[in-house]
């Protein structure tokens, strides 16, 4: 006799993503205002040593408006500052690092962790945050166009294991995400550039009016004009959280229509040893996909070439010599098996339309590499 009882109950999820300048300058009292529920609060910061170097001044800002707002809050111990980039998430000692600080400075469930950095560290600390305590609030300062418009944003938090990206993580919502336009100013061109394949990403399998606007101000981002950047790094966020809330937040499904051009970027940033970062390697991998939809007879050689020529304007390098061989087809198996079920890939069925396949043809992918090397060694788009 098999006796079975349903529970069956849901949560709702808010979580405010706010943009601003300056967000530690003594009059800006965004921050305060997050953590106003009416309690003192604990907070323990966590620094990419990136954003430190680059703004040497932020560690003593912090603690002087730490002190300026203490009827607020009290920052935890000193602020953590760990490596930035890939290396955060592919050694282990950095999130047991933070796991090990909520121990100490006792950070509970109603203290915060704010971390300030690139998608990275963001992942990093947002994993730890996630399983000390079974969650402990996380509030996100990302610092990277990528992060801004895209990693930090969303509900998903990791670190690499097993030479495989985003093996550990959960899938855990954010306190509070504070983009601060500020911290722009002392990306690298490479780290400047590479967040925006993200817009280019959501524009060409969503909203084709989105495409035709990173087309017009291609050049002005290109030569890292403010004003179009604040501005795609909105949109972009905006449609990223549309996305997110519409479906299938958790990605219970084996459907990840973000993730269109992924599956090749995500196997080429471990192939060539992370020399290639996130965004420039999720532009080659678009790149691809978009070729292969072209050579499939999905979008046409002018559409092809438009989106070349955007990521072309922009900077990118479309090719990459670890793109050959075998060892990049197998990226398609390991995508399937991080998402589990069926593989699921997203392809252009026209500019600002993506449609799912459940196959990819290894002939085909061959074909659209030799087609992307000829023009990325070319400049011209040759099709036959
Ligand atoms: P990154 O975090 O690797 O940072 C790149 C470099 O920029 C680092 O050296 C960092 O120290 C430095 N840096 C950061 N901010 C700076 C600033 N303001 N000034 C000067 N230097 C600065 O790069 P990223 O592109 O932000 O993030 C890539 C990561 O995001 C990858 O690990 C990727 O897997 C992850 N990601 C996660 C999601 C998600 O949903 N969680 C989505 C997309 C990408």
């Amino acid at each position: 006799m098999n006796t079975i009882i349903e529970q069956s109950f849901s949560v709702p999820f808010k979580y405010q993503v706010c943009f601003s300048e300056d967000i530690f300058s003594l009059d800006n009292k965004l921050f305060t205002e997050l953590l106003a529920n009416g309690r003192h609060a604990k907070v323990l910061f966590v620094v990419d040593e990136g954003v430190s170097q680059a703004h040497p001044q932020l560690l003593s800002q912090l603690k002087a408006y730490a002190h300026v707002y203490s009827e607020f809050f009290t920052i935890a111990g000193e602020p953590i500052v760990v490596s930035g980039g890939e290396a955060a998430k592919n050694d282990e000692a950095y999130y047991k690092e933070i796991v090990e600080a909520t121990h100490v400075y006792g950070i509970d469930r109603h203290s915060y962790i704010a971390v300030i950095g690139g998608g990275a560290v963001i992942d990093m600390v947002g994993f730890a945050a996630a399983i000390s305590h079974r969650g402990i609030r996380l509030i996100r300062i990302p610092t990277t166009v990528l992060s801004q418009n895209d990693s930090a944003v969303g509900v998903k938090n990791s670190v690499n294991l097993f030479g495989k990206k985003n093996y550990l993580g959960t899938f855990t919502p954010p306190y509070a995400v504070l983009n601060d336009f500020n911290f722009l100013k002392t990306l690298d061109d490479r780290d400047w550039r590479s967040g925006i394949s993200e817009a280019i990403k959501v524009a060409l399998i969503k909203d084709l009016s989105f495409f035709n606007w990173i087309e017009d101000n291609s050049s002005a981002l290109a030569s890292r004009e403010m004003e179009p950047m604040k501005e795609l790094i909105i949109r972009c966020a905006q449609m990223h959280l549309d996305h997110i809330s519409g479906k299938d937040p958790f990605e219970f499904g084996s459907s990840r229509p973000l993730d269109f051009g992924h599956w090749a970027a995500h196997k080429l940033e471990h192939l060539t040893d992370f020399r290639i970062r996130h965004g420039e390697a999720v532009a080659i991998g678009i790149a691809l996909d978009s070729t292969y939809s072209h050579l499939k007879g999905w979008i046409s050689e002018d559409d092809l070439s438009r989106i070349i020529t955007v990521f072309k304007t922009l900077g990118f390098e479309l090719f990459a010599p670890e793109l050959g061989g075998e060892n990049l087809i197998k990226g398609l198996q390991e995508f399937q098996e991080h998402l589990g079920g069926q593989l699921t890939i997203m392809l252009l069925k026209a500019l600002g339309k993506g449609e799912e396949v459940h196959e990819m043809d290894h002939d085909l992918i061959y074909q659209a590499i030799d087609l992307l090397k000829s023009y990325n060694q070319t400049q011209n788009l040759v099709t036959n």
